[in-house]
């Protein structure tokens, strides 16, 4: 009886290591609504399911403008854009290149990404953990190429192609997160201490303070 017991025990911890990174759904949906003021929850709360219509689970992805600092935008569809994720684990984004333009590096805390090009040829590439050594890993994608980026792991995507790229993210979480490594440390509000900063990344003040001073702009 006693190994009944531990095989239901391995069963449960494994189960639970190899499901979707966001908890499971206990109900076909349970489509956003807006917090209640001051009560905040692992997630949104849910529409009453006799309320919930097609619309809920809609939304329209337009071409963005990319004409900004990094050549690049990002259009979410996370939860906060398409309330029918709520729960789910899943999300999307569209991300739009001018020539030259970066996806500058960045991690997502919550999520896988998987990403395929639609137009033009991307550079891209992850970074592994000081553990294993932070090696980079990098491909040129062109038109119909897949590559995935693991959950936590710093990475970027360059065009390198003559023209624009558009490129689909397919992203295990209903919020994702996204952290720009530059922005989170550069634009930190209130900012990062000097003595931090200079140490870390071993410049001296003057570097630090032209640094400080550039735009930071956040493609997200
Ligand atoms: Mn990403």
């Amino acid at each position: 009886m006693k190994v009944v017991y531990f095989v239901v025990a391995i069963l449960a911890v494994t189960s639970s290591v190899v499901s979707a990174y966001d908890p499971s759904p206990l109900q076909d949906f349970c489509v956003a609504v807006k917090e209640i003021d001051g009560v905040f929850v692992n997630g949104k709360f849910c529409k009453d399911p006799k309320l919930v219509k097609a619309e809920d689970f809609f939304e329209h992805v337009d071409p963005a403008n990319t004409n900004n600092p990094l050549g690049s935008q990002v259009t979410p569809v996370f939860v906060d854009q398409l309330p029918g994720l709520n729960t789910l684990g899943i999300a999307l984004a569209r991300i739009d290149f001018a020539p030259k333009g970066l996806n500058p590096p960045h991690t997502h805390p919550r999520a896988t990404e998987i990403l395929i090009v639609l137009e033009g040829t991307l550079y891209v590439g992850f970074v592994s953990s000081n553990q294993d050594g932070n090696r980079l890993f990098t491909k040129v994608l062109n038109k119909g190429d897949v590559f995935v980026f693991p959950i936590g792991l710093i990475h970027f995507q360059l065009n390198v192609g003559y023209g624009n790229a558009v490129a689909i993210a397919g992203l295990s979480s209903q919020n994702p997160g996204t952290i720009i490594i530059a922005n989170a440390l550069l634009k930190a509000t209130p900012p990062i201490s000097g003595e931090v900063l200079t140490k870390a990344f071993q410049i001296d003040q003057n570097t630090l303070d032209y640094l400080l001073k550039q735009s930071w702009y956040d493609n997200n």
